[in-house]
């Protein structure tokens, strides 16, 4: 299964009847990777059937509301559901200072351990890692500390052909030897090459998350060929003005630096509420950069090597 990106909300500032604020979730394996949490992300997590249970990582961008107001809620279902597993959380330093507070006042007591990680703006980290992937932060240009995120996914074993595994009667524990890439020697000393068992395993992708960013093509060398790119694009080309003073990106902007940095793919998303029809930003983008979509809530997308 290759890993899917799944678009909780996209909109900037203010939800409105349509759309929520940003927050998405990548999904690696059995892993679920939350990046930023706009205010009612929980609920979207209801709408759209994706379960919170196994969300091992939060990574919060910056501490501008739109982008972490679900957070405590979210927290707290996750504890009267019963979670017992640590959380790794991700964010700007104070992030945690906050949710300290939240859980003390509110005389909260969290089932689980939250393991937090502060995220450094002034330079490429890497935050974490695990078996199948890596999160490295690196620096975007907004008003307030705001990092943008990296998911490189790490090299698999070789993938198990079964049918070859049963003809051969190879029992299951030697499955993690096989992916490993050692050959099989079976009790009466026949031995079966590793290249009969197993395949090469599927290629490992990159994803990038800009959130929020004035126009910096800075950014191009830390996004460099990622198979998919996702940048926000609050305004279009008529608003670059407005985009430059708050710290946004216009859609042609986004696909400038997508192209810059020759991703595969490239999703826009935190759109100002004044657009109603989100095609214009496509279509503005597409003509610098043909390979975009839209972030709307409820879309999904395979991410392959691209
Ligand atoms: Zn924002
Ligand atoms: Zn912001």
């Amino acid at each position: 299964l290759n890993p899917t990106l799944y678009i909780l909300g996209s909109n900037s500032a203010t939800p409105t009847r349509e759309r929520h604020p940003t927050s998405q979730i990548l999904k690696i394996d059995n892993q679920k990777i939350m990046l930023d949490c706009g205010e009612g992300t929980q609920n979207q997590l209801l709408k759209f059937g994706i379960r919170h249970t196994g969300i091992t990582h939060i990574c919060i961008s910056h501490l501008h509301g739109d982008h972490y107001f679900g957070l405590i809620g979210l927290l707290s279902t996750m504890s009267l559901s019963g979670r017992k597993d640590v959380l790794h959380l991700i964010g700007p330093p104070p992030l945690k200072e906050i949710i300290d507070l939240q859980i003390s006042y509110g005389g909260i007591h969290l089932n689980f351990e939250i393991a937090f990680y502060p995220t450094n703006p002034e330079e490429r980290c890497l935050v974490t890692q695990t078996k199948s992937f890596e999160i490295i932060s690196f620096p975007l240009k907004h008003r307030i500390h705001c990092t943008g995120f990296l998911i490189n996914e790490l090299p698999k074993g070789r993938h198990i052909i079964k049918s070859e595994v049963e003809k051969y009667n190879i029992p299951f524990i030697y499955y993690n030897s096989l992916k490993a890439g050692s050959d099989f020697t079976s009790s009466d000393g026949t031995m079966i090459p590793n290249k009969l068992l197993t395949e090469d395993p599927s290629p490992t992708i990159q994803y990038a998350f800009c959130s929020d960013t004035i126009f910096d093509t800075e950014i191009v060398k830390y996004i460099q060929n990622v198979d998919v790119l996702y940048h926000e694009a609050t305004f279009m080309k008529n608003q670059e003005d407005r985009a430059n003073l708050y710290f946004h990106s216009t859609a042609e902007q986004a696909a400038i630096i997508a192209k810059m940095a020759k991703v595969g793919q490239l999703i826009i998303g935190h759109f100002s509420s004044r657009y109603e029809n989100l095609n214009l930003l496509l279509d503005e983008s597409k003509t610098v950069f043909e390979n975009t979509y839209l972030a709307e809530e409820g879309n999904s997308f395979e991410i392959t090597k691209a």
